[in-house]
């Protein structure tokens, strides 16, 4: 198959087409961003005209907020942290409020995020009362010798560090209890969408990744999925690519899929769009695997595939132009 762009991987072959472009800065480093807000069973039948544009309108902000923080010559890990804060503050999305349950109706978050310029990388696991995840995985990674801390101990730090701490109760929203209950009932495998992730280039060069996440629906109390595994749901590497996943967790694990993409770029050299399309809408399914990523390289190369009926996803491409999309036919 030939390397796909961007535009084509949004399936049905449609070309990536400006919506408001901002003015790209003139002789600027190449800068651009990519952002999720979760892959699944997304369709345009089950959605009203409200929650479309409500999910378009909360998309834009997100990459918004992140892609200021780049345009202005801030760093790729800043503008990552400002996208996914937002959409973790917004309940439309399984990540802060908004999180899915487990099984017991509760909530557990993970998240991760990573440095393609220097390979530092945070994460944190099972939090249950952080607001924003993906603020604690970078303390994780910048004021600990450590990469990933769970539990009751993430959360202890995180009252060390003075950093904003809910009561589960901010975090679970009706939307979400209905859904549990439709999920214990249903004994299927669940697909609430919503995890959140982003990938940015800086005008200094540097690649960074990151994702927050509630996990899945009705899972086991202590499951930990892809999200916050370095190389499996998050990946930066200035040498290959930045990568951050959504879809069903444990595939994304045993394939370490982030890592697997950039590591075709690195030892294959095959283009990034590529590399991507054969992990996502290969190799994952073939296997069963549900997902999508969004990838980005230091030239400004950008994928989102996925293989499931949609994506929310969104991107500001290296001449400024913003594309905003959540369905496969779009
Ligand atoms: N990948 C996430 C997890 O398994 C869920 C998702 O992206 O929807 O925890």
């Amino acid at each position: 198959m030939a390397p796909l762009m961007l535009g084509a991987l949004a399936a049905g072959g449609a070309p990536l087409h400006a919506q408001a472009p901002p003015e790209a800065p003139p002789n600027a480093a190449r800068i651009a961003m990519v952002i999720h807000g979760g892959a699944g069973t997304i369709r345009r039948q089950d959605m009203t005209p409200a929650r479309d544009s409500a999910y378009r309108a909360a998309l834009r902000e997100a990459l918004g907020r992140g892609y200021a923080v780049i345009k202005r010559g801030g760093t790729s890990l800043d503008a990552v942290q400002a996208a996914i804060n937002f959409m973790e503050d917004s309940p439309l999305f399984n990540a802060g409020r908004g999180a899915v349950l487990t099984s017991t109706g509760t909530v557990e978050m993970d998240a991760a995020i990573m440095d393609g310029g220097s390979g530092k990388a945070g994460a944190v696991a099972g939090v249950g009362h952080i607001k924003n995840p993906i603020t604690l995985a970078r303390l994780v990674m910048e004021r600990t010798p450590h990469v990933m801390l769970a539990g009751a101990g993430a959360e202890a730090f995180a009252r060390s560090q003075g950093v904003a701490m809910m009561p589960q109760s901010y975090f679970i929203i009706d939307r979400r209890r209905n859904e549990l209950e439709r999920d214990k009932q249903a004994r299927t495998a669940h697909q609430h969408h919503g995890t959140v992730g982003a990938v940015a280039l800086d005008s200094h060069g540097h690649l960074a990744a990151g994702t927050s996440t509630g996990g899945t629906s009705d899972k086991l109390p202590g499951r930990i999925g892809d999200s916050p595994i370095i190389g499996a749901g998050t990946y930066a590497d200035d040498a290959s690519c930045a990568v951050s996943a959504t879809g069903a967790g444990e595939y994304f694990i045993r394939n370490v899929v982030a890592h697997d993409i950039c590591a075709r770029v690195l030892y294959k050299g095959v283009p990034l769009a590529q590399a991507a399309d054969e992990v996502i809408m290969h190799k994952l399914v073939a296997l069963g695997g549900g997902g999508g990523v969004i990838a980005l390289d230091r030239q400004g190369h950008m994928a989102a595939p996925f293989n499931t009926e949609g994506m929310y996803r969104a991107w500001v491409d290296t001449a400024g132009n913003v594309t905003v999309k959540i369905y496969r036919d779009e």
